[in-house]
């Protein structure tokens, strides 16, 4: 697969709620939380999804307790579930359906989840046996989202994670020292993978091709730091301040994590992410 299919690829990858049948809203357990003003079971309607599968409440989300519905991204997982798997057929007009969709919808997001991540892989410019074995991945996880419903729910995702965080891995490194190369970094200063820094001053600094991998960045100030060619796999970023931050060439972000954080107009993102509609 060529960079620029892989960029269009990746850019693709946009949930379209008018092409699904409220599976988030659905399928999912949400505790109560300051992100969720309810508990919601298992296969059980939020009490605000309308007959026509939409939110009830979608202009007032955030006033009204719901912040983790503006957050959520389901990267196209809903409408492959709802128009693929299920062909068009909608859990309250074919309720016989109900259960199996809701129980496949979780499993279809986690293969979304992994192909978004291998999808930015094969955007970057890695060695060509690298690529190959990313494009095999890739087409792998294609097939994947294609499987019938009863297939899909004897997945082994472990299986189909382990390689490619190998190969994610090998990316990450790859582009790191070719980034760090270029501007003369040193790489393993800058290894910083599940640091806790929850709350932490770090407006201003220079961030830039480190491993930030599953680090707890929670309500940390990150304002106008360079997380240039920073993988930010895993990272917690809810409620980090990103205001003014470079993130342009950070690796493996993702929209969720956007949504969770809290930045501005002089944020510099990623090409295939969206500004949340709720920064400033
Ligand atoms: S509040 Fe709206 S977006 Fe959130 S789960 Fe309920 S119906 Fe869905």
């Amino acid at each position: 697969m060529t960079i620029d299919t892989a960029e269009q690829m990746r850019i693709s990858m946009r949930a379209d709620c008018s092409q699904c049948f409220g599976l988030c809203c659905t399928a999912l357990y949400i505790a109560a939380s300051a992100d969720f003003a309810m508990d919601k079971i298992a296969g059980q309607p939020c009490t605000h999804l309308q007959p026509d599968y939409r939110c009830g409440i979608h202009a007032t989300l955030r006033e009204t307790g719901f912040k983790g519905c503006t957050v959520f991204d389901c990267l196209g997982a809903g409408q492959q579930v709802s128009q693929v798997t299920f062909q068009g057929m909608g859990w309250r007009e074919n309720p016989e359906h109900g259960e199996l969709m809701f129980q496949v919808f979780p499993i279809m997001l986690q293969v979304y989840e992994i192909k978004a991540f291998v999808a930015e892989a094969l955007t970057y410019p890695v060695s060509h046996s690298l690529r190959e074995k990313l494009s095999i991945e890739f087409e792998k996880l294609e097939g994947l989202t294609r499987l019938d419903a009863e297939r899909l729910l004897k997945l082994d995702l472990h299986s189909c994670r382990v390689p490619i965080k190998a190969l994610l891995t090998e990316t990450s490194i790859s582009i790191r020292q070719q980034l760090a190369k270029a501007t003369k970094l040193k790489l393993q200063a800058r290894h910083y993978a599940g640091v806790d820094w929850m709350g932490k001053k770090l407006a201003g600094n220079d961030l830039s091709c480190a491993n930030l991998r599953g680090a707890f960045l929670i309500a940390a100030d990150l304002r106008g730091a360079n997380l240039r060619g920073a993988d930010c796999i895993g990272a917690d970023l809810r409620d980090a301040n990103i205001s003014g931050a470079d993130l342009s060439t950070a690796m493996f972000l993702t929209q969720m994590q956007l949504n969770a954080a809290t930045g501005d107009m002089h944020t510099k993102l990623p090409a295939h992410l969206q500004r949340p509609s709720h920064w400033k």
